[in-house]
């Protein structure tokens, strides 16, 4: 029987290759050859133990942002997904249980019922006791189930492009739809990573008039990308940004502010007070767990009548216009890829992502399993 290769990560900051047997397809599900898989900041936090706390059991299979290729597919789910053997396809993280109130909203990325027997939610999150053992994109195939989400995307394009579909939809999630960004309005993006550019991207979309990205200095290149992709004004965090977008707004302040930026509390300070009267901050930076904000001056919120969003995923929508968009080719969005690495390289690919590989600088990291 044909086998497929697979990361395994088998405890903090510990990877295995490991050979699991190929799934016999059934009617209503498929099997995906992966042919990229994205790596994101979760991806990282899972590395270093950071979500055993939420319930993790490993042995895992890794990877919820693969991009790949339908090998095999049942009559019934060919039916049901509208696609066939060849199709590229995206697939979302969410795994909803499909019959909860969340899931028959559509809002299947918030069902907290998940796998029968297993409360998981999210693909790459599945341990590897259960069946077909193959939940994630870090492998050579990644097993479809009946719930999964996907999305059909051009095989056109270079696979390590079309695997950028997850902090794309986040940058149309959360810089456009969101905060209801308007044609005309000043956004400022708070964090150059991949989500902070991306949503340099969606504030483009949605039609803004000024986009003002903000980021350390030791971060210059990902602010050069930022204005390759489209943003007007790029700041440093260490000067004082409040006082420059006030200037840039003509004293009015920012329409939205988007917090993208990992543990560190000022840029939400900063929003509360670079944000124009009755305007938007959409929060999707990870604090830490019981993390507070000191320094918040609290009433600004309520004189400023401010709406304050806390952001997690995109929907479905933002998912097909992103793919869309990357398909497109209107932005160099290939610039956002920076490294492809084989599935042995895997530990070097999360270092690099996280930072902690001197002299590298990466934005976007994808495994490619063909390597
Ligand atoms: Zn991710
Ligand atoms: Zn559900």
């Amino acid at each position: 029987m044909a086998k497929a290769r697979a990361v395994v990560q088998v405890g903090d900051r510990r990877y295995e290759i490991q050979e699991f047997e190929l799934p016999r397809v059934r009617d209503d599900d498929a099997l995906m050859r992966v042919e990229a898989c994205g790596i994101c900041g979760s991806d990282v936090d899972q590395y270093d133990g950071k979500l055993n706390g939420m319930g993790l059991q490993l042995p895992i299979v890794p990877g919820h942002e693969p991009v790949g290729v339908i090998e095999e597919i049942g009559a019934e789910a060919a039916r049901r997904w509208g696609l066939k053997k060849g199709d590229r396809v995206a697939v979302e993280p969410g795994l909803g249980c499909g019959h909860c109130r969340d899931c028959i909203q559509g809002n299947f990325r918030r069902c907290r019922v998940g796998r029968p027997g297993t409360k998981i939610v999210a693909c790459g999150f599945v341990p590897t006791h259960i069946p077909p053992s193959l939940w994630g994109g870090m492998a050579e195939y990644m097993y479809l189930d009946p719930h999964a989400a996907l999305h059909k995307v051009s095989r056109d394009i270079p696979a390590e492009l079309a695997a950028l579909y997850q902090p794309m939809a986040a940058g149309i999630s959360w810089a456009y739809y969101e905060p209801h960004t308007r044609v005309g309005d000043t956004v400022v993006v708070w964090g150059a990573g991949q989500r902070g550019l991306a949503c340099v991207v969606g504030a483009r979309e949605a039609g803004a008039a000024q986009v003002i990205v903000v980021a350390r200095r030791q971060s210059e290149h990902r602010l050069a990308l930022a204005k390759e992709l489209g943003a007007d004004v790029a700041l440093y965090s260490e000067d004082d940004v409040v006082a420059r977008v006030r200037e840039l707004t003509h004293g009015e302040g920012a329409d939205v502010v988007i917090d993208v930026t990992a543990q560190v509390m000022e840029p939400i300070t900063k929003a509360v007070e670079m944000a124009k009267q009755a305007g938007t901050i959409v929060l999707a930076g990870v604090k830490g767990w019981g993390a507070m904000i000191p320094g918040l001056e609290n009433d600004r919120i309520f004189v400023k009548e401010l709406t304050i969003k806390g952001v997690r995923n995109s929907d479905y929508r933002s998912f097909e216009v992103a793919i869309r968009l990357i398909e497109s080719r209107r932005y160099p969005l290939e610039k956002m890829h920076t490294h492809s690495f084989a599935l042995e390289d895997i530990d070097l690919a999360i270092r690099t992502l996280a930072g902690r590989v001197p002299g590298e600088n990466a934005v976007c990291v994808s495994l490619d399993p063909a390597l």
